[in-house]
């Protein structure tokens, strides 16, 4: 059988047809055009959805079910968009409107990290585990909780903000109206924002030289390159993050006892040299590290397709 997987962004909307591993045999992408009704948005990813499945020689009875996996909050049961910031989709009923468009009669619709969170489960990092966690860094901290092989959602469909979860109180403030939350010191932003603040006071660190003495160069990668030059103030850098995203970790598997725990977005690229520090702090930190079953970190592994493969998973 055959899967669309919808991955809608603010910016783009990408579709592609996944097969019974999770493996897409066929992909494309628009951008993502808003006016005030979201119609345009509906026309352009109905078709979409329609090229890819004949680009695969595929009609549309041959697809099993399609997913859409959206930003915001997702009402999974009715395929509503509740809410989404960068969407103007409010309390919207998207799985009937794309059904209408494209004669696709299953539409799923999901959060967009708790469908990277199933996908991992079902063909990725977690594959063949029942219970576990993902974790995106990107501008933001995403998670996905997974338990008994189902997506955990909270009753209103708005659970699993992991990022959410306050490390510094009264510290910094984050977009969702709390100070301190994880994402604001955990994400890469705010690995950026570190990085920036330890240049300003170390004026001979190798980071001024790695962004060619302009601040506004930083990226993710500075602090990790410069750790690996032996600079410094990059150790400290990489040294301080890891412990602010290792701090919520801890948190989550105390909660949860994941049997695994997948950390995707872009970070996840420096590998074990994030990796490795993370899992000593949560060997001396967490609840259960006298358990002879620990929770396995690892990165994830779907990548930049996770969008697309998760939403394609949320029937499985
Ligand atoms: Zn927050």
């Amino acid at each position: 059988m055959y899967y669309l997987g919808i991955d809608l962004g603010g910016m783009s909307i990408k579709a592609g047809i996944c097969d019974d591993n999770g493996k897409i045999l066929c992909k494309d992408t628009c951008v993502t055009v808003r006016n005030e009704d979201g119609d345009r948005i509906i026309n352009d990813m109905a078709n979409l959805c329609l090229k890819v499945i004949s680009d695969a020689g595929l009609t549309v009875n041959d697809i099993e079910y399609a997913g859409i996996a959206s930003p915001g909050s997702a009402d999974s049961e009715k395929g509503v968009i509740i809410y989404a910031a960068t969407l103007p989709f409010l309390n919207y009923n998207i799985a009937e409107k794309l059904s209408e468009r494209t004669g696709i009669k299953k539409i799923y619709v999901e959060n967009d990290a708790n469908a990277a969170a199933k996908g991992e489960a079902t063909y990725g990092a977690a594959k063949g585990y029942k219970d576990s966690l993902f974790v995106t860094i990107g501008t933001g901290v995403g998670g996905g909780i997974i338990i008994d092989g189902k997506i955990y959602t909270g009753f209103n469909f708005s659970g699993a903000e992991l990022g959410h979860m306050v490390i510094v109180k009264d510290g910094d403030e984050c977009p969702c109206g709390r100070k301190g939350c994880m994402e604001s010191y955990a994400s890469a932003s705010g690995l950026i924002k570190l990085t920036k603040k330890r240049m300003e006071e170390n004026k001979d660190s190798i980071m001024w030289k790695l962004c060619n003495g302009d601040i506004n160069n930083v990226n993710g990668k500075t602090a990790f390159d410069a750790q690996r030059e032996g600079d410094a103030c990059g150790i400290a850098v990489v040294k301080e993050y890891i412990e602010y995203l290792a701090c919520g970790i801890v948190n989550f598997i105390n909660i949860f006892q994941p049997e695994v725990l997948s950390i995707g977005g872009g970070i996840c690229k420096e590998g074990e040299t994030l990796l490795a520090p993370i899992r000593e702090i949560v060997k001396r930190e967490q609840y259960s590290r006298h358990s002879d079953k620990q929770t396995i970190i690892k990165t994830a592994e779907l990548g930049n397709d996770a969008g697309i493969i998760g939403a394609a998973s949320l029937g499985k």
